[in-house]
């Protein structure tokens, strides 16, 4: 059985709160920011009222990147 390719995902950071949109976004979704970064690190996935967010006392949920250019998006 043949493998699909795995494609990488090309998704930039909005440098203002870390959230991850598509290459083709123009405005973040979540704060509204029109400053992005490709320079992310990692990928959180914060569900609404999930504990994690809870405990990173954020009511943001979405895909974020853990650091954008080389600082932690939630401290
Ligand atoms: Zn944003």
């Amino acid at each position: 059985m043949p493998r699909t390719p795995v494609r990488r995902v090309s998704l930039k950071a909005c440098k203002n709160c870390g959230a991850l949109v598509p290459k083709e976004a123009t405005v973040c979704p979540v704060c509204g920011s029109t400053t992005f970064v490709d320079d992310w690190e990692g990928v959180m996935i914060l569900l609404d009222n999930s504990a994690l967010a809870e405990k990173l006392k954020t009511s943001k949920h979405g895909v974020f990147a853990i650091r954008v250019s080389g600082s932690y998006v939630f401290k």
